[in-house]
């Protein structure tokens, strides 16, 4: 369901219709808070302390929490429970505690109990909007609309709407929900701060709404917090890292806003100073998992080999540093010279990737940001990503990912990081199939049931459709959505276009203004137009698509049984039904076992061919092909075939790299075959000795002398009786 204007219409006339004030906090309560809220921190804590030698446990949890004595409040807070089971309110302020100190599924639990307690509780709905919220969860508005219906005096479930649309790029809903939440409470500080980073997300001064806060709380740091955090998520990580500054400097203590700031330093690169603010975080006893495993990573990263030069740094880890540099290094100095001549225009300084072998450690990276099971990631001129040794081999291309990385680079330079959500994807989407047709990602079964559905977004929405998806794989199909308008601009106006809309995008212009100005029509007429073109050309795909399925299902049965006739004879129509399919259990590998078995290599050679044209990645099958190919007298094909392998898991064996080595001294390719060698040795090879040796012969080839020489003598080292080294030692000391 959409969370559209008219629900929320449904739920404020309900409201209004007949809902009474939820239970809150007593007024002596209220008192601290308020004074807390407004910045007189000597009288607030002189309060707080009153109340942490009260009588009740209750009102001491509360005392004990303002004075940020967490453990002890947590502590009276469990008697207070004890003593009144019935109470809402308490387990409400528990689980809000246990929110702010991040034990969220806890919290989460003692906002149930509460709603079983008192159906009624907006602050425990409240509660669990925020907890939604901070996970991109899109439950987040409904708990928030809840909320609002149980007590619609409740501003802060209008401040989290107001932040909530933000995040989805919808400013005007974001300014009208934060207006509401003024109009409940004058002194509603977020709503302010919302105000403010609205004006800041349009390069429009925000002074006054920053004067409106301060004319409240003069030390309210937590408004710039709340404003950094936008930008960050904005991609404006330099203006968030400035606001964050600014956030701290009013409120030292906000462990949240230095956590973050640390975080946001080390996506930037400067992991010192990220180091230092973090670990104050850390000995202040704000041990989030943000912070900890923050730190950790610095840690790990120490363990990483850094390659520097003119125009790269790259972080790989030591494991396989000598293995992976000359192939991520040849992509990235491809895609850096191709965008610098479709962009005209040159980056800052060099660019930095880190590849991470462990996933989690990557994870660590998009911590905090919206995104399923991303693969790679970009602040400004740093770029984390994956390494293939993280992912099952042939899950991912990784020269691909790095191709969209970094068109992300030169994208948010380009705009001066204002380029919204959908079109900065959509781009790097696009300009996967531009480096090569077999480099994006083929349409999974997932995206053809969002098209049969008919689920696309209008362009002017699309943005949600990345951070708050309302279905599992909305974020999947929001990324094709967006690469294929990119493709339908180009295809239909010209490339010209896109760099149009890159422009207006730096001024900045909104999404349906740039539409406007570029492509001069309406964005309800470029969505029917851009849907038009979509549906018809995935029309076929779509109406096979049960079709294919139950066939699909019946060709598994016959390969499972070996009926090989049965599987060669039926894999041709199943593959014209949906020929992109190239994952799990794909017609093209049943076809080509088949084939393989039945003698029938011309007919594999051919299916394997197809298949990864049509972006199929099992190295496996690749270096089959290869071999096939090899096999045919097609030594171009083959090193073109293996070469792909590279591409998509340079670790995967030492056979692929030893083929291609060969091949290509066969070619007289010298210094391609030097790296292949290199490459089997980085593998650490059962044979060293034959590995060695072909180095060196490759190195010979090439004229380094120095390098053939120490290649030889390590053969001959493990292996002395190896004739060949021996010979070429000769060799070299004859020249
Ligand atoms: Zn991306």
């Amino acid at each position: 369901m959409k969370h559209g204007a008219s629900l929320g219409l449904l739920l404020g006339t309900l409201a209004l219709a007949g809902a009474c004030r939820a239970a809150e906090p007593p007024q002596q309560v209220r008192h601290c808070l308020q004074l807390r809220l407004h910045g007189q921190d000597s009288a607030a804590d002189s309060c707080f302390a009153a109340l942490a030698r009260a009588a009740t446990p209750y009102l001491r949890a509360e005392g004990l929490w303002g004075l940020a004595n967490y453990q002890l409040a947590n502590e009276e807070f469990r008697a207070a429970v004890a003593a009144a089971d019935r109470n809402a309110l308490y387990r409400t302020r528990w689980g809000e505690l246990l929110h702010e100190r991040f034990n969220d599924s806890d919290a989460v639990g003692l906002f149930n109990e509460a709603l079983e307690r008192d159906p009624k509780d907006a602050q425990a709905m409240l509660g669990l909007a925020q907890v939604s919220a901070d996970g991109f969860d899109n439950q987040a508005v409904s708990w928030a609309q809840k909320a609002l219906a149980a007590d619609p005096n409740l501003a802060a479930a209008d401040e989290l709407l107001a932040s909530l649309a933000l995040e989805d790029n919808r400013p005007e809903r974001a300014a009208t929900q934060a207006d509401a939440a003024l109009k409940l409470d004058p002194q509603a500080l977020d709503a302010m701060a919302i105000h403010a980073v609205i004006e800041l997300l349009a390069d429009r001064p925000a002074d006054a709404w920053w004067a409106r806060i301060q004319a409240v709380n003069p030390r309210y740091g937590p408004g710039y917090a709340l404003a950094a955090g936008q930008l960050i998520l904005n991609r404006r990580y330099q203006d968030g890292v400035a606001l964050y500054r600014k956030a701290l400097e009013l409120s030292p203590k906000l462990w949240s806003a230095r956590s973050e700031l640390g975080i946001n330093l080390m996506r930037l690169g400067q992991d010192e100073e990220a180091r230092e603010q973090l670990t104050q975080c850390y000995q202040n006893g704000y041990r989030n998992s943000a912070t900890v495993n923050s730190l950790r990573l610095l840690d790990t990263l120490k363990g990483f080999a850094t390659f520097k030069d003119d125009a790269t740094i790259l972080k790989l880890s030591r494991k396989e540093s000598d293995l992976l540099y000359p192939y991520v290094h040849q992509v990235l100095i491809q895609a850096i010279e191709a965008y610098q001549v479709k962009y005209h225009m040159k980056l800052d300084g060099p660019v930095q990737v880190e590849l991470y072998p462990d996933h989690e450690d990557f994870a660590v990276r998009t911590l905090g940001m919206p995104g399923l099971g991303a693969l790679g990631v970009t602040f400004g001129q740093v770029v984390a990503m994956d390494s293939p040794s993280g992912r099952k081999p042939g899950e991912f291309h990784w020269a691909a990912t790095l191709r969209h990385e970094m068109s992300h680079v030169f994208i948010l330079k380009a705009t001066r990081h204002r380029v919204p959500r959908w079109f900065t994807e959509g781009l790097a989407v696009h300009e996967e199939t531009e480096a090569s047709p077999e480099w994006g990602d083929s349409i999974t079964p997932d995206i053809i049931v969002a098209l049969r559905d008919h689920k696309l977004l209008p362009v002017a929405d699309l943005d949600r459709g990345f951070i708050h998806p309302e279905y599992p794989t909305q974020v999947l199909v929001s990324y094709f959505e967006a690469g294929r308008m990119c493709d339908y601009i180009q295809s239909r106006w010209g490339q010209q276009k896109l760099l149009d809309l890159v422009q207006q995008f730096a001024i900045p212009r909104s999404t349906p203004d740039a539409i406007r100005t570029v492509l001069a029509m309406e964005p309800a007429a470029f969505d029917a137009q851009f849907q038009g073109w979509l549906y018809k050309d995935t029309a076929a795909l779509v109406a096979g698509f049960d079709a294919w399925r139950k066939q699909l299902e019946a060709l598994v049965g016959e390969a499972r049984a070996h009926h090989g006739e049965a599987v060669i004879a039926q894999a041709p129509a199943v593959i014209a039904l949906y020929p992109d399919y190239v994952y799990d259990a794909n017609a093209y590998q049943l076809l080509a076992a088949a084939a393989l078995a039945a003698g029938k290599t011309q007919m594999a050679l051919e299916t394997l061919k197809q298949y990864v044209e049509h972006r199929g990645r099992d190295p496996a099958s690749l270096e089959q092909l290869a071999k096939l190919e090899q096999d045919a007298g097609d030594p171009a094909g083959a090193i073109a075939t293996l070469q792909k392998i590279n591409l998509i898991d340079p670790l995967y064996d030492t056979a692929s790299h030893r083929q291609l080595g060969d091949l290509l001294m066969a070619a007289k390719d010298f210094s391609g075959a030097r790296r292949e060698f290199g490459a089997v040795l980085a593998l650490h090879p059962l044979d060293k000795a034959q590995a060695n040796y072909d180095l060196a012969r490759a190195c010979h080839a090439t004229g380094d002398a120095q390098c053939a020489m120490e290649a030889v003598l390590a053969a001959l080292e493990i292996a002395p009786d190896f004739r060949p080294a021996q010979k070429l030692l000769l060799q070299i000391n004859a020249q």
